[in-house]
Formats: structure tokens, C-alpha cells, sequence
């Protein structure tokens, strides 16, 4: 197995689905994106799209009647490539990267913490564990832990328990906690959609001085546009389980080509709109992730569908350097451009 030398992950061809009473859930269909080393990438979708179970699929966090296919390719540390698509849920590769290497933050704090210790014994018992450190060096680095995500008082703090924590205080235990690992990549999905703004920009912020000083390869998973614009290098729309759009941010948010894209960016309301002024939004619903339709997954609700995009599933088109875009009016735009060359 090779990767590009520059990556840390490469996610080819991924596919979740899962067995339900009601049939199958065809939550990705087939996803494909890199992740440079030390370098930030977005994966931005409504909710539903696949976002998360596609990230969540990286270190096999997936329930039992999930199955996957594809392969996701991770460097180690010792350089060698590793499929973590070909592990086994509960092997021990997988279970020395899952939250070590590849660590995670979430919406909710509280799924990561227990209530019924103090911030000092879960901290501390990562770095026990992962790093071989005595009790008393862990309660150490737990408190210089505590102070680097912004914690006041971090020696008295670091004995209470989460519920004396507020929401924000929480999530950067939980930052802080994932940092206790030494990971190298930090899945963070939707790190600040449970906080209020200022605290959003606050915790944004955080994670993005962490990320550059740590050198951390990082995943941002989130339904706002808004927040992956100033956080990541590169951006991948999803929509309906598949990747439409991806590309260097500002370009894909400056011109952006998908339809849907398209429709994601005009969707948010200026603040330099006219009082009154209504916000776009984008027609139709999503189709059930149940029965996929044929051709492209956007053509029910698209201004600009034509016949074959309800029969051909769009290839990707690339239309600048690493910016790639999968839609049919490219497609015959790039045939175009080819006759007139030839
Ligand atoms: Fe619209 Fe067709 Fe492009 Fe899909 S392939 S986004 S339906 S134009």
C-alpha cells in the first residue's frame, strides 16, 4: 500500500451502510478526500449527509450492523501505511489508534466525560496509559494541560467534576483530554454547535492555536458554513452520503461551481442584507437515504438538472488545481473545451 508522502490519511471509495428492520441506510457512498500531514480539512454537509458516520468510520466507531468498504489508508508513526478499513473493530491495531492517534472531540461534551470522576482521574488516566506516566507527573501535566485550553484556577479545577464545569469549560476538558493522547490527527465534529457565539469563537480559536502548535492534522465536521470559512485549508461539500464539491476553501467560497454548494453559500443570511430581505433557500428536501436515487443525488432539487443527471452518476471534474467538482454541466463543458482543442 502507498500513499502521497504528504498525507497522513487517505480515504478512498469509502462506503457505510447499515441494516435496519426497514432496509438498508446508504449513509456514504463512496468518499474519497486527504489529509496533508499538519494540515486542516472540512468536511460540511447538512445533517444527514454522512458526515459524521463517515469520520466516526475512520477509527471504527461504528455500531454492529454497520458494514464498510474501501479503504482508509494511515500513516504510523513508525512510517508504515495501514488500512484501517481491513481491521477488525476490536483488533488491537485498531484499538492503538482509536483515540490515541486519531482522536476526537464532540458536539457534547459529555459523551466523552464521566460524571462520576473528577477532570484530574480522567485526564490523568490517559496519560497513565498512553504516555507511562507516575500519578503524581500526570496530575502535573493534567493542571499545564488544564491552563494551555484556558481553564482559570487549574490547580484547585482540576479536583472538581464536569457538572461544576460550565459548557464551554467542558468542552476545553474535553479538548484538553484529547491532548493528553498526543494524537496526531483530531476528528473535531461540530466542536461548537452546543456553545453560544462568543464562547463558539472562543473554543474555534483554541482548537485552531492547538492544531498549529501541535502540528495536529485535523478534521472539522460541521453543518456551518460560516465556521470551516476561517478554520481549514481545504473543503469537502458532502451531500446525500457522496462529496460534490471539494477544493482550497476561500476558492470554494468565493466560486463556488456545485449547484448545491452554490446553494449552501446564497442559504446564509448577510448581515449586510436589507432589513426585510428574505434568505434563499434551497428548494426540496433531501431524498431517504433508504432509496438512493439514480444519477446525481442533487438532480430532485437543482436548478440547472438536465436528462442525464437523473440517469449517470457525475464523475469528477477537476476545473482548477486541486479544486474538483462532481456535476454534468462540467463534464460537457470539459467535452467542450476538448473538441475545440482537438
Ligand atoms: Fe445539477 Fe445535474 Fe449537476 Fe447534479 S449533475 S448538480 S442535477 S446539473
Amino acid at each position: 500500500m502507498s500513499m502521497n508522502p504528504k498525507n497522513i490519511l487517505e480515504v478512498r471509495d469509502l462506503v457505510v451502510k447499515f441494516k435496519m428492520d426497514e432496509g438498508t441506510v446508504h449513509a456514504v457512498n463512496g468518499v474519497s478526500y486527504d489529509v496533508p500531514e499538519g494540515k486542516s480539512i472540512g468536511i460540511v454537509g447538512e445533517s444527514g449527509c454522512g458526515k459524521t458516520v463517515s469520520s466516526y468510520a475512520l477509527n471504527r466507531l461504528l455500531p454492529r450492523n454497520a458494514s464498510l468498504s474501501g479503504q482508509i489508508l494511515f500513516r504510523e508513526r513508525n512510517g508504515q501505511v495501514i488500512d484501517i478499513a481491513k481491521l477488525k473493530p476490536e483488533s488491537k491495531e485498531i484499538r492503538s489508534i482509536r483515540g490515541k492517534d486519531i482522536a476526537m472531540i464532540f458536539q457534547e461534551p459529555m459523551t466523552s466525560l464521566s460524571p462520576v470522576h473528577t477532570i484530574c482521574n480522567q485526564i490523568s488516566e490517559a496519560l497513565i496509559l498512553f504516555q507511562g506516566m507516575t500519578k503524581k507527573q500526570a496530575r502535573n501535566r493534567t493542571v499545564e494541560l488544564l491552563k494551555l485550553v484556558g481553564i482559570p484556577q487549574a490547580e484547585r479545577r482540576v479536583d472538581e467534576y464536569p457538572f461544576q464545569f460550565s459548557g464551554g469549560m467542558r468542552q476545553r476538558a474535553m479538548i484538553a483530554m484529547a491532548l493528553a493522547r498526543n494524537p496526531r490527527v483530531l476528528i473535531a465534529d461540530e466542536p461548537t454547535t452546543a456553545l453560544d457565539v462568543t464562547l463558539q469563537a472562543q473554543v474555534l480559536s483554541l482548537i485552531q492555536d492547538l492544531q498549529n502548535e501541535f502540528n495536529l492534522s485535523m478534521i472539522l465536521i460541521t453543518h456551518d458554513l460560516g465556521v470551516v470559512a476561517h478554520m481549514v485549508e481545504t473543503v469537502n461539500i458532502m451531500y446525500l452520503g457522496r462529496i460534490v464539491e471539494s477544493g482550497p476553501t476561500l476558492q470554494v467560497f468565493e466560486e463556488p461551481q456545485h449547484p448545491y454548494t452554490q446553494g449552501l453559500l446564497q442559504s446564509i443570511p448577510k448581515l449586510t442584507g436589507r432589513l426585510g430581505e428574505r434568505v434563499t433557500s434551497i428548494p426540496g428536501s433531501v431524498p431517504s437515504a433508504y432509496d438512493l436515487p439514480e444519477g446525481c443525488p442533487f438532480a430532485a432539487r437543482c436548478p440547472h438538472r438536465m436528462e442525464i443527471c437523473s440517469i449517470e452518476m457525475p464523475k469528477p471534474v477537476q476545473i482548477g488545481e486541486d479544486h474538483t467538482v462532481h456535476c454534468h454541466l462540467f463534464i460537457g463543458r470539459e467535452a467542450a473545451e476538448d473538441a475545440a482543442n482537438a
